[in-house]
């Protein structure tokens, strides 16, 4: 149940508005921190997370509810509607804020949104990320021009076999456009999301982080969570231990430069040896960097993946590194 401060309780449309060019949807705990819910949380928001759409998804990824109608949650994270006034205005109180991150519905039209979304929110200040799916050369130089710092195409699917399936278009398509951003916006500041658990091995999630980053590309892992009504309801998460062996890759990867092929697999394909000394491992384990949260610089994302009981995929803090060492053998 949510509440808007004014004694609404369970409306989750707070602008009025009829147009989506006047309102956006901001995230539970961003519209936490903006004030424009009442509530609490144990782990502030760091980023402000929008999301815009204005006639409806017309993709067809697997586990989002987004293509199979006017959903209000991407993940497990609830998307009240605000008027974009509101958020500008209570933006300007928001002194956690470092970030702010614009995630786009695959719509005709969204880069011109994002932009006029970006130009409205300038003033506060702080970096913007926009998430979208592939775009036109024309819209990336539209968004850089507006003041874009980062854009993100999310690749979402290491599973190169099912990816028409599990995303609905082909992999070639968002590589071309990764190479795209990176020729606009520059070696790392394109990002892509990686969705662990939606049927790949550990070996292919090594490998598609791998190829991302020495594109320039900076990969950041998500956990995956089946949503009802969707093609995935009833697939399982990622074990625990699959997502901490992929998480610790992928910190070795991107601050190591290590490869895919230093790395040890099983015939199943999970990771069975990181390729780096024991010492190295254990300095790695204990900075608890690889199981925190990554993306962006500010991106915390908490509670996306995960409930405030746990289990923590992505820690919106630093973890007890011998608790996520248990877990990293765990299955
Ligand atoms: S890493 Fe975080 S800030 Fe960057 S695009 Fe993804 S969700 Fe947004």
């Amino acid at each position: 149940m949510i509440c808007c401060g004014r004694g609404q309780i369970g409306y989750r449309d707070y602008t009025g508005c009829t147009s989506t060019i006047e309102a956006v949807r901001v995230s539970y705990g961003s519209a936490l921190e903006l004030g424009l819910l009442r509530g609490r949380t144990d782990a502030r928001t760091t980023t402000l997370y929008l999301f815009v759409s204005n006639t409806g998804c017309r993709g067809s990824c697997a586990f989002c509810p987004q293509p199979y109608g006017e959903s209000s949650r991407i993940s497990r994270v609830e998307w009240p509607r605000f008027s974009l006034d509101q958020v500008a205005r209570t933006l300007i109180g928001a002194s956690t804020l470092r970030r702010i991150c614009i995630q786009c519905s695959d719509e005709p039209g969204i880069a011109s949104q994002a932009e006029g979304i970006v130009k409205r929110l300038a003033p506060a200040g702080l970096p913007f990320s926009v998430s979208a799916s592939p775009l036109s050369v024309d819209d990336m130089e539209r968004l850089k021009d507006a003041g874009v710092e980062i854009l993100t195409i999310p690749v979402d699917c290491a599973d190169k076999e099912r990816y028409r399936y599990v995303k609905g278009r082909d992999l070639e398509e968002i590589m071309d456009s990764l190479k795209a951003a990176v020729k606009v916006f520059g070696r790392g500041k394109v990002g892509t999301h990686i969705i662990v658990g939606l049927g790949e091995s550990e070996r292919e999630a090594v490998e598609m982080i791998d190829t991302v980053s020495r594109m320039g590309v900076a990969p950041s892992l998500f956990a995956f969570t089946p949503i009802e009504g969707t093609r995935m309801e009833n697939a399982a998460s990622p074990t625990i231990g699959a997502y901490r062996r992929v998480q610790i890759a992928r910190h070795l990867i991107v601050e190591a430069g290590m490869k895919a092929s230093d790395f040890k697999f099983g015939p199943d394909g999970r990771i069975t040896g990181f390729g780096c000394s024991a010492e190295t491992l254990e300095r790695v384990f204990n900075s608890g960097h690889p199981f925190m949260v990554c993306g962006c610089p500010g991106c915390n994302r908490p509670y996306f993946n995960e409930k405030a009981s746990g289990p923590f995929y992505n820690y919106p803090f630093r973890p007890d590194p011998k608790r996520v060492a248990e877990e990293t053998w765990s299955d």
